[in-house]
């Protein structure tokens, strides 16, 4: 439990001074050759703390000069996959050992309350390095029957140089989705970190080298992504992208690799239903999909965006719901808080710009729907009742604390006698069009598809929304569970592939038939 004041921003200050606040290329910390540097701002009061180096095509193309370096003649690739998981492992208790300046960093630079970047960002981040280390030795092929006097087998090889790009609201922990894999299966990496959020991967690459990563293994690269993302993706040197960002930006990525036939993966946004069931208990409900919403400030690729609520609780469940946002403590992520400032000025507008959106369309304001005034990028916690599927609201990803909740009913399958009870005789009954298919087709009349929620404690409704509702996670009863070893990608305009758990290592490594003739085919 955090004591109020038990850390200040300060202190995370004169950590983020320790930092190298450079390029990490070749197993060195160096200025960008343009020797150009960009502001590190603070959310909570709009300042610059910092600058770090800012890459852009030179020091990409450097960086990946070292990462083909060190996959073609370096140890990593060719090394045991024991001692590479060790190394892993390695790096997993450097970043235990530093969770609270790893914490304050990531508070600094995100604005989310400390308390979350100890209890979630950071643990989740070193859980990751250990679940894929213990896969690094466990990565293998198969031995595959043939015809004729001969036998083959599969090699599963790294993919080689791999460029990872990351987005800004879970800094660290989409750092660590996108190495831990790569690294598992012997890839060599360069990493763009967010333009926002630069700060705990520069002490994740510090913690690597100390780890005993080989140099050119991992390099990062702190900059913007029209020059140094842009020119990650267009080198011709990488064999494959990896990113996470907004669906506008994976469009982009996703033509420009079409042309070099190179492998992408893109974990793009969402606009996530959550569909509230009437047999529920309403209290747990209401906090749930407050928390599926409101946790990271609505800064979620997965957040509960479009909440669903059965008529027959949806007055109760709002006045709740009204009453779980009134009472969210906003404020300095450093004190004891729900909820920080937004990540930065252009967030903040984007997202006032969609509460006003709200206001005009018609959606019913029940509270929040403004800025809190003073410094910062604080926006007040807003529910928006009446929600209409075609409101822009209800349709594009706001990334901000605005829940939206609309009202839905379902077809009282027991009213009609003859549908409840056993009739015994020649008389088939038929549905024209069960209500639950209703709510399925609003949840699914979205470009997004990246997680749901279903709350409801009758079976048959969980299974039939779990199945029909398209997205790449369901959470039934609970919400923003983010285990290492499932995994998580989306349908739709959500993105292509998925990352964490087994299926990630597809993402990295390629398979290689091996043909071999038999001497003696009778054994
Ligand atoms: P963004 O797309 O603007 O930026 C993401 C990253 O891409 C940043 O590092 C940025 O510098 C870089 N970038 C920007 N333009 C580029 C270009 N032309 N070429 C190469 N790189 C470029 O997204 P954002 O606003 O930072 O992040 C929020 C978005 O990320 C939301 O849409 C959210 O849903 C999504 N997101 C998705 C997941 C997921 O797993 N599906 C997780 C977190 C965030």
């Amino acid at each position: 439990p955090l004591r109020k004041g038990d850390v200040t921003a300060e202190e995370a200050i004169r950590h983020a001074d320790h930092l190298p606040k450079k390029l990490l290329i070749d197993g060195a910390w160096v200025d960008a050759q343009s020797g150009k540097t960009m502001p590190v701002v603070d959310p909570r009061t709009e300042e610059v703390v910092l600058r770090v180096a800012e890459g852009d095509k030179a020091d990409v193309d450097a960086a990946v000069a070292a990462a083909r370096k060190a996959f073609d003649h370096g140890p990593w690739p060719r090394m045991s996959a024991k001692e590479r998981g060790r190394v892993m492992y390695r790096l997993a208790d450097l970043m235990e050992r530093d969770r609270e300046e790893l914490a304050q960093l990531e508070t600094l630079d995100n604005g989310k309350p400390i308390f979350f970047s100890r209890a979630a960002d950071v643990p989740l981040s070193f859980d990751h390095l250990r679940y894929y280390a213990g896969w690094a030795d466990k990565i293998q092929g198969k031995t595959i029957p043939v015809d004729g006097p001969y036998w083959a087998y599969t090699l599963h090889e790294p993919l080689g140089v791999v460029g990872q790009i990351i987005p800004w609201n879970f800094p660290l922990l989409m750092a660590a989705w996108k190495i831990a894999p790569a690294l598992a299966c012997g890839n060599t990496i360069v990493l763009k970190t967010a333009e926002q959020t630069p700060l705990t991967a520069m002490k994740l690459g510090q913690l690597a080298l100390e780890a005993g990563l080989p140099p050119g293994v991992l390099n990062i690269i702190s900059g913007y992504g029209p020059t140094a993302g842009a020119a990650l993706v267009g080198n011709p040197g990488v064999d494959k992208i990896a990113f996470t960002g907004s669906t506008e930006v994976g469009r982009k990525i996703a033509g420009q690799v079409a042309q070099s036939l190179k492998p992408c993966t893109l974990e793009l946004g969402g606009k996530s239903p959550v569909v509230v069931c009437k047999d529920v208990d309403i209290d747990k409900a209401v906090a749930d999909t407050h928390f599926a919403l409101f946790f990271n400030h609505g800064q979620c690729c997965a957040a509960g965006s479009r909440l669903y609520v059965h008529e027959a609780i949806y007055d109760e469940f709002i006045e709740k719901a009204v009453k779980a946002a009134t009472t969210r403590r906003v404020g300095d992520p450093f004190g004891d808080v729900d909820q920080g400032p937004q990540v930065d000025q252009d967030q903040y507008n984007k997202i006032l710009e969609y509460i006003d959106h709200g206001k005009n369309e018609g959606a019913t304001l029940q509270c929040g729907g403004k800025a809190r005034a003073g410094k910062g990028y604080y926006v007040e916690p807003t529910v928006f009742t009446d929600v209409k599927d075609s409101m822009k609201i209800s349709r594009e990803e706001i990334f901000g604390p605005v829940q939206c909740i609309s009202k839905w009913s379902k077809m009282d399958e027991d009213s009609l006698k003859i549908s409840r009870e056993e009739i015994f005789g020649p008389v088939q009954c038929i549905s024209k069009w069960s209500k639950m298919d209703e709510v399925i087709q609003r949840a699914n009349n979205n470009a997004y598809g990246l997680a749901a929620g279903v709350f409801s404690n009758n079976i048959d409704e969980v299974n039939t929304l779990s199945r029909g509702i398209k997205s790449g996670t369901v959470w039934v009863n609970c919400y923003n569970l983010y285990d290492s070893a499932v995994p998580f990608g989306g349908y739709k305009d959500s993105g292509l592939g998925r990352e964490k758990g087994e299926y990630a290592l597809s993402n990295y490594t390629q398979v290689k038939a091996v043909y071999q003739p038999l001497v003696n085919p009778a054994w």
